[in-house]
């Protein structure tokens, strides 16, 4: 018997004289040390930009904290990591039954940074993922709602305006936008086989937690734009000739009465308007750039510059360039709605950059807050006639 257990690996010892057999357990390990509290992480920096390498720190610490996971969630062309962040009573990730959590409680994706010299919401998205585990609206927030983030997805363009800013400071530095092969990867998202592994990393995380909605933070330039009379217009980015707000929403379906995501696209416009009416230094600003933007472009030509920022949050229907690459257009009623966001962060630094994160994360926070304000859905349980049990979750009703 001894030889036996031997065979299979335990420690087991006979002692002929007395017939006895021991089995010798490993000594127990030293107990892990304890997670991080909220007050051993201060909160991210919201008024610098944050390095590549400074972000996979953050995204170490942050991960130690209460019911946050950090991970690498998968790699660029040029062998750069791709970091997640999920925040979700339990902790994602680990000892948890992941569908179950994204069953019964609604998920907010965020995304930031796919155009890499859009700098604002890196920021953003690790200080709403340190609100969530360290203050007292972040763990209410928990209770009702799942979060998970990609805080810098672009890491390869991220390099590139490493490499570029010292020597241009100033710049808007829209070569650093795309990623390494200089190429826009946004179709990819819905492709067999995207030609980019960056480009897996979105859809791998829409996929794991079926999120109700998606934030996708961008940004666009606060200053440097191609002179009137230059003899340069970009044909794409005509219409971005001068700032038309601080911070306005893309929402799919606004322009759409017949789908029915309509009313709820609305309704999620007036949620963030709400949430930005409360932020007095971002509606100055919002004002002044509406109002020139109004004098300079708009009026001069409508056709060319969509309507500016008025009293209220700026909302757009997507452009039909990338109207098709959304998936709330295209994964339509898993998820509801994607959001883009957009603030005039390219490239800015101190007040300015502080205040274009405020701006990604409060409607976020909006955002999380609109989420938990529904009802949790309930569970129906059926008895077939064939015998069983039929277990079914209805989220709650509403077109949101
Ligand atoms: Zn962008």
């Amino acid at each position: 018997m001894c030889a036996a257990g031997r065979a299979r690996g335990h420690d087991l010892h006979c002692d002929p004289a007395d017939c006895s057999v021991s089995l010798r357990l490993a000594a127990p390990r030293p107990p892990r040390p304890a997670p991080a509290g909220p007050a051993d992480v201060a909160a991210p920096p919201m008024d610098r930009l944050l390095k590549a390498a400074e972000v996979a720190g953050w995204v170490r610490r942050l991960g130690r904290l209460p019911d946050v996971c950090g991970w690498r969630a998968g790699s660029t062309w040029q062998g750069r990591p791709v970091w997640a962040l999920e925040a979700a009573l339990g902790g994602a990730g680990k000892m948890v039954s992941l569908p179950r959590l994204r069953l019964l409680k609604p998920t907010l994706l965020v995304n930031a940074r796919h155009h890499a010299n859009e700098i604002s919401s890196t920021n953003a998205a690790l200080a709403l993922v340190w609100e969530l585990a360290a203050t007292e609206w972040g763990r209410a927030a928990l209770k009702r709602v799942n979060v998970a983030v990609v805080p810098l997805e672009n890491a390869d363009g991220v390099a590139t305006l490493e490499a570029l800013l010292p020597g241009a400071a100033d710049h808007k530095l829209h070569a650093a936008r795309y990623n390494a092969l200089g190429v826009e990867w946004y179709g990819d998202y819905f492709s067999d086989a995207p030609r980019f592994p960056e480009a897996r990393v979105k859809p791998a995380l829409w996929r794991r937690w079926l999120p109700r909605i998606v934030l996708d933070a961008h940004g666009v330039p606060s200053h440097e734009w191609d002179q009137p009379f230059s003899g340069y217009a970009p044909g794409r980015f005509r219409p971005y000739w001068i700032p038309r707000a601080f911070i306005y929403a893309v929402i799919p379906f606004l322009d759409r009465p017949d789908h029915p995501g309509h009313a709820g696209a609305h309704e999620l416009a007036r949620v963030m308007a709400r949430a930005l009416a409360g932020e007095p230094e971002i509606e100055a600003l919002d004002r002044e750039l509406g109002s020139r933007y109004r004098r300079y472009a708009r009026n001069l030509a409508p056709d060319t510059f969509p309507p500016a920022a008025s009293k209220t949050l700026m909302v757009l229907a997507p452009e039909d360039r990338i109207g098709g690459l959304n998936f709330a257009v295209r994964r339509f009623p898993v998820t509801v709605s994607e959001i883009i966001t957009e603030v005039t962060d390219e490239v800015v630094s101190g007040r300015l950059l502080a205040l274009c994160a405020r701006g990604h994360l409060t409607v976020a926070k909006a955002l999380i807050d609109f989420l938990g304000r529904r009802g949790p859905g309930r569970l129906d349980r059926a008895h077939p006639e064939s015998g069983g049990l039929i277990l079914a979750w209805r989220p709650a009703a509403g077109g949101v």
